[in-house]
């Protein structure tokens, strides 16, 4: 995911490279992977070099209901400029301007690298939240059983599952007419 374009950066504006990127392993975070590749174009601006092309990555994460490890497919188009931050010729650090603050730069040898810019699109299209399959029914929030494989004997009521499992005993000595809400007073 690294390219010298220091031969690009000393052509014309409008030269243009084809790179095909070998799939790579990326850290998107603790716990979480992605495999990344694809094909980029990569053309000489007047500040740097502009990056438009297709990614494929394979994102290894969990299901955000059972745990279960899963991987997500994605495809997404790269479409970044990158700033040059030495002049090729002189060597001296390029004048940047308040708009060029947030921009990917080219090192300090005008190598490309394209991993971080990668690492942020993954994380951008992956969905908030992952699931095995969409009708996955998770673990139970009380034993932790995976509803998927088994039911288990907990209520599935839905106060009873909100509330602190230690005012249950308190709940069964109160008349029924009034259990749900000095429970749930007592809770607050
Ligand atoms: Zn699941
Ligand atoms: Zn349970």
């Amino acid at each position: 995911m690294q390219f010298d374009v220091a031969q690009l950066l000393r052509e014309p504006i409008g030269s243009e490279r084809a790179y095909t990127i070998p799939s790579e392993i990326l850290a998107l975070e603790p716990e979480q992977t992605a495999q990344a590749g694809g094909e980029v174009r990569v053309t000489r601006t007047d500040k740097g070099v502009w990056v438009h092309g297709s990614i494929d990555a394979i994102v290894a994460t969990q299901c955000s209901r059972c745990l279960k490890n899963v991987t997500e497919r994605l495809s997404f188009d790269l479409d970044e400029e990158y700033l040059q931050r030495l002049d090729l010729v002189s060597g001296a650090p390029v004048s940047e301007d308040d708009t060029d603050l947030d921009s990917f730069k080219l090192d300090d040898r005008h190598t490309l690298d394209l991993r971080e810019a990668i690492r942020q699109y993954i994380i951008a299209s992956q969905p908030m939240s992952p699931v095995c399959k969409a009708t996955c029914t998770g673990l139970c929030p009380q034993c932790g059983t995976d509803l998927n494989r088994r039911q288990c004997s907990c209520s599935r009521e839905q106060t009873d599952s909100q509330l602190d499992p230690r005012w249950s005993a308190l709940r069964e000595l109160m008349p029924k007419n009034q259990k749900t809400n000095q429970v749930q007073r007592q809770v607050r």
